[in-house]
């Protein structure tokens, strides 16, 4: 077989950047879009590897689809960019992902499908997979193509009770739509999309590429009730008596704290709660300033930490500093993040660990007393150890504090009625078939795994619907 050396000899390019001194002016998208050239030419860098041969394959082997907890068909779909044939990619990539283009933006490419890619380890880098799927995905939808909801089969008698309509609320209608299976959506919030509409930033995903996805579930039958929280145990006995299953995905609520002293003093917030403030001025909800003119430190090193300094940055504030306790290797979240949040202005403060929230007479944060850190190798342990410097605490001066320290579950009372069980963690427990200790409630994403990706809780939303599907249809 002839070998694709193109991978040799065209360059890896990667979507282009709005300048950064324009783009934290306002909340508009960070990226590009790759047009069809760009798209085409980083195409030919491929080397199809077969995907029905690797399915599964994990050990000494890696590949894109591999990496992908999709396990999405990529050399099918990058094959049909490279030919121009938009509809067959659409196809391909609509097949195993149920909105692919969302996910082309917000998934930490770099560890997942293009980090297996066979010729990530070469010094020309891997494909761009995620960026190839959002240009053939938008390209479609610019040729008026509209995903598979099931628009053409007819529909079963069957119900299904969707709790949650983040990512793996929304994956799990998509492939129950697809089996004409009804799905009614209970969600708490005033507008669809969970974290992907309120936790992730209008400059990483626009909401519109949101809701459109919904308006199309929609129109193919789908139920929606904003604004309503299912709390209470009443309202589960009313979901069994009245859908043939149930499909828990309410994420995982609960910031952490850091259990610093002072910590609950005016001007100390949780992530959540200033990401979502901004994204709601976005929407033009209403005005408040929080973040204007104010220096702020941010106390992690994870996605949700690069989202709110990037926040900041674009809210005015005065200062940004973002306080980590590891080095910048050490980091948790996306590297092109970090980057970003570099060139609009972050300052990092790397090895450093928050020891005192400082204080005014009114209870207003007035600095963070913070220590610096040092990592040790530890003989057998592949993770360094982190020592606190002795005598070595200095002061931030700030006015705002966030606590981006990551997420845990939030034991509903309800999960008892319904008879789920729980592990210790506060997560609820499933079998590999994504169902619960109770036969006709199933769950997936954050309040099954913790707080994890977007990719992850689709992946587990479209398992929960398979085996729904299953259920209702034997
Ligand atoms: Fe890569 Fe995410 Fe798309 Fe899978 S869903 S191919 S991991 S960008």
């Amino acid at each position: 077989m002839k070998q694709n050396k193109a991978y040799l000899t065209i360059k890896k390019t990667t979507p282009k950047k709005r300048d950064a001194q324009k783009r934290i002016t306002d909340f508009n998208p960070t990226y590009y879009i790759f047009n069809k050239d760009e798209a085409q030419n980083q195409s030919l860098r491929c080397l199809k590897c077969p995907v029905d041969v690797l399915k599964g394959m994990t050990s000494e082997f890696s590949f894109c689809r591999t990496g992908c907890p999709l396990e999405n068909k990529i050399p099918l779909w990058i094959e049909q960019v490279k030919n121009g044939n938009i509809k067959e990619a659409f196809k391909y990539s609509n097949e195993t992902s149920p909105f692919p283009e969302i996910l082309g933006m917000v998934c930490p490419q770099d560890v997942l499908c293009q980090g297996a890619c066979t010729i990530t380890q070469t010094e020309t880098g891997s494909v761009t997979i995620g960026a190839i799927e959002v240009y053939l995905n938008e390209q479609a939808f610019k040729m008026g193509l509209i995903p598979d909801y099931g628009q053409k089969i007819e529909k079963t008698t069957k119900k299904v009770a969707i709790i949650g309509s983040g990512p793996a609320g929304m994956s799990c209608a998509t492939f129950l739509l697809r089996a004409g299976i009804g799905v009614d959506m209970f969600e708490k919030s005033d507008r669809p999309g969970g974290l992907l509409t309120y936790g992730i930033p209008n400059f990483k995903i626009q909401k519109d590429v949101i809701l459109r996805r919904f308006n199309w579930m929609q129109e193919a039958g789908l139920n929606l009730h904003l604004n309503t929280d299912i709390s209470n145990s009443k309202q589960i006995k009313n979901m069994l008596d009245n859908y043939d299953a149930i499909f828990v995905a309410l994420g995982a609520p609960k910031s952490k704290n850091a259990n610093l002293k002072n910590e609950d003093a005016h001007g100390v917030y949780h992530v959540m709660d200033i990401l979502k403030h901004a994204q709601k001025r976005v929407f033009q909800d209403f005005y408040e300033a929080i973040l204007e003119d104010k220096n702020i430190v941010v106390i992690g090193g994870g996605d949700s930490a690069m989202d709110a300094v990037r926040t900041s940055v674009r809210m005015n504030a005065k200062s940004v500093r973002c306080v980590y306790r590891r080095d910048e290797h050490s980091m948790p979240g996306s590297r092109k993040e970090v980057i970003n949040a570099k060139e609009e202005g972050v300052i990092f403060e790397f090895n450093t660990a928050p020891k005192e929230v400082i204080v005014n007479e009114k209870y207003n944060v007035k600095g963070l007393i913070c220590q610096k850190t040092e990592l040790v190798e530890v003989k057998g342990q592949k993770r360094k150890k982190l020592n606190v410097i002795q005598d070595s605490d200095f002061v931030l001066e700030c006015d705002i504090i966030i606590l981006a320290l990551g997420f845990d579950n939030f034991i509903f009372p309800w999960y008892d009625t319904a008879e789920i069980n729980t592990g210790k963690w506060g997560e609820i427990i499933v079998d590999e078939n994504k169902r619960t200790s109770n036969r006709r409630i199933f769950a997936g994403g954050d309040s099954v795994r913790g707080a994890d990706l977007a990719v992850t809780a689709a992946a587990d939303g479209r398992k929960a619907a398979y085996t729904i599907i299953s259920d209702l249809t034997q």
